[in-house]
């Protein structure tokens, strides 16, 4: 693989949106508020780690950043980033993020650096973490709007909101679909289209997404398979598996992805590298730029606009940063059960303390449940590609000679 024209293509959203003069908030954290921005006449744009970055000025960070920390502060410093009109970071969801704006905001006064401060957990016995993400979403937008002179427009956010729940709902149909039948849209083309809205989140994308969700609805009920993708789209977004309907139609191994900030599109260059196996073993992926911002509940259009949005970003299911361990150990182990997983690849990003904590968790709920798993480590730049490709390999083998296609 390329790395040069992986840089050029993945960053080739974010290029063109500032070619065409759109003005750019980037965001770091897939759960950020995108209607919040989008009503303030920004256009949000994903800034994520790249494969065929060089490092150079790692030393400014401390020990502990993780390889993802560092690809980005990587592309600051390699002037890899077009001109953004700010960036928006997160804080408290963990030490190498919050040790990156510090030092960005320190190594780049120039840049407009907002951070958005997210509660440690929705899960308490009141409503303060929702009350307190719902002032902080208002303090953000204050800032915008003292700092770039851009105000919070009612209808940009109406049609923000419109905009989201459409791309949601459609692409939570697409994963649903695949759970049903992993042929019916290949799982490099899905992370595709999810990870172009984020990086360009304008109607021409949502449109292209909405046709692909449209053709494989009418592909579905033609086969007699709507009803079976429904009551799995209920299931994810209710979290309750019990009237999940689905039946097995090949011996092909199915997978899930599981992790945090990596990104679908590499998982899926990844397992399409190997010999002999394509993604379609990929039956579902949980990771925070796939699945996990895929199935947060959209923004109800009808409420406060700050406490809506507080509810969707708190409603995102599987972050470690709101939901705790047993609750999402359990969601896991129903998950497997439900849809007839065989086994597990638990990626960890290089040097990130959420994903080396979680990973051991994952590995005892799946013995319980008698799944296989594998640990996957990871970096953006792939630099271990070969024996990630090789590790993943043997796990498929080990599950059932002859079985994969
Ligand atoms: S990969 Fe892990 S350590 Fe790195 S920014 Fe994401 S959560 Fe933080």
């Amino acid at each position: 693989m390329s790395n040069e024209g992986v840089v050029e293509q993945s960053s080739a959203g974010l290029r063109e949106l500032v070619k065409a003069g759109e003005e750019v908030i980037g965001y770091i954290y897939p759960h950020a508020p995108l209607e919040l921005m989008l009503a303030h006449g920004l256009t949000p744009s994903l800034v994520r780690a790249l494969p065929g970055v060089a490092s150079g000025f790692e030393e400014s960070l401390q020990t502990f950043a993780c390889s993802y920390v560092r690809n980005l502060y990587n592309q600051r410093t390699n002037n890899q980033l077009p001109y953004l009109r700010a960036l928006l970071f997160p804080s408290n969801t963990c030490d190498s993020l919050q040790n990156l704006t510090d030092i960005w905001r320190f190594r780049f006064p120039s840049d407009r650096v907002f951070r958005l401060s997210y509660p440690v957990s929705r899960y308490t016995n009141d409503d303060s973490g929702f009350i307190f993400l719902t002032q902080e979403l208002k303090l953000l937008s204050k800032a915008i709007e003292n700092i770039l002179d851009r105000p919070f427009l009612e209808s940009g956010y109406e049609r923000a909101v419109s905009l989201i729940r459409d791309f949601r709902l459609d692409t939570q149909y697409l994963y649903s679909s695949r759970i049903v039948d992993p042929e019916v849209l290949s799982y490099a083309e899905l992370a595709r289209l999810v990870r172009q809205f984020y990086s360009t989140p304008l109607p021409v994308v949502a449109s292209e997404i909405h046709d692909i969700s449209v053709a494989i609805q009418e592909s579905m009920e033609s086969r007699g398979l709507s009803d079976s993708v429904l009551s799995v789209m209920t299931a994810l977004q209710n979290r309750d598996f019990s009237s999940v309907k689905i039946s097995r139609n090949d011996a092909k191994p199915r997978i899930i992805i599981i992790g945090g900030m990596i990104d679908p599109q590499a998982i899926a260059s990844i397992i399409n590298g190997i010999q002999g196996v394509t993604d379609s073993i990929i039956t579902l992926d949980l990771l925070s730029f796939g699945f996990k911002s895929v199935f947060t509940p959209p923004v109800n259009e009808k409420g406060d606009p700050y406490e809506e949005m507080a509810k969707s970003i708190l409603g995102a299911p599987g972050e470690p940063t709101q939901e705790g361990l047993t609750y999402r150990m359990n969601f896991l182990r129903d998950l497997v059960r439900a849809f007839d997983i065989d086994g597990i690849v638990i990626c960890e990003q290089s040097f990130c303390d959420p994903d080396q904590f979680e990973a051991p968790s994952m590995e005892k709920a799946a013995d319980k449940i008698g799944v296989r798993t594998v640990r996957i480590p990871i970096d953006p730049e792939l630099s271990d590609r070969s024996r990630m490709e090789v590790r993943i390999q043997s796990f498929l083998e080990s599950m059932s000679e002859n079985e994969v296609m």
